[in-house]
């Protein structure tokens, strides 16, 4: 089985369209989405429309969160502030519904889903920092989890006392340990490349497999500055940043 994990779409619909694709192509068949639909694109309905038919999971995300009035945007800069209240104006009821029954983590086969840390998933820790990795590996219960929100793929290993992280392309999750992979973002990559980014998981040999995918930047980049959002979030696609 393999499983198409994704997260951070935030609205770019050229961007979820050639993951999707992919994924067809690699041969998934069953699809987990790790929240952050929308905020700084132009399309959020029609990637949560898309969303909503193909993933078998989807957890909830701050942006997702704060376009549909379950939190402030107190803790987003302005651009996302824009972006949040942008989105909230464009979503539809029906949409906005979903995304407000979204849950915060969804548990699969013992695997994890979360947007944020496994510790307080409702307060969207990063894992940048040392500190905040010892939090999340004590927050997890099972060996394994998949989250987003940072934009930069990577995996985090907890073996033994020993706590580091990899970002090789393919990575054999070795028994005895425990790891979370953050999936990258599909919308807005922030780790100077600007394909989309995507896991494949096969739990039958144990692989994770990042991936990454081209896409039509120019068109989301066009429908961001039609929309009148904040220049800079077109910008950044162009440079993964
Ligand atoms: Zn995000």
């Amino acid at each position: 089985m393999k499983y198409g994990v994704f997260s951070d779409i935030h609205g770019n619909l050229e961007a979820l369209e050639a993951v999707l694709k992919d994924m067809e192509k690699e041969g998934c068949e069953k699809y987990w989405c790790l929240g952050d639909l929308v905020g700084y694109g132009a399309n959020p309905n029609e990637c949560i429309e898309k969303i909503r038919a193909i993933a078998d999971e989807t957890v909830l995300g701050n942006h997702d969160s704060a376009s549909v009035g379950l939190e402030d945007t107190a803790h987003f800069n302005r651009y996302a502030r824009e972006a949040v209240e942008w989105t909230s104006g464009h979503i539809l009821p029906y949409n906005r519904d979903w995304l407000r029954k979204l849950p915060y983590t969804a548990m699969v086969d013992g695997i994890l889903l979360v947007h944020a840390s496994p510790a307080e998933p409702r307060s969207w820790r990063y894992m940048n920092y040392i500190s905040d990795m010892l939090k999340g590996f004590q927050a997890l219960e099972g060996r394994m989890a998949f989250i987003g929100h940072s934009h930069q793929p990577m995996i985090l290993i907890n073996r033994g006392e020993e706590f580091f992280s990899i970002n090789s392309e393919e990575y054999r999750v070795e028994e005895g340990i425990r790891c979370i992979v953050n999936v990258g973002s599909v919308g807005q990559p922030r780790d100077n490349i600007p394909d989309a980014s995507y896991v494949i998981w096969e739990p039958e040999i144990r692989t994770v497999r990042l991936k990454r995918v081209g896409y039509d930047v120019a068109t989301a980049q066009k429908k961001i500055r039609e929309a009148g959002l904040p220049e800079i979030l077109a910008a950044r696609l162009e440079t993964g940043n």
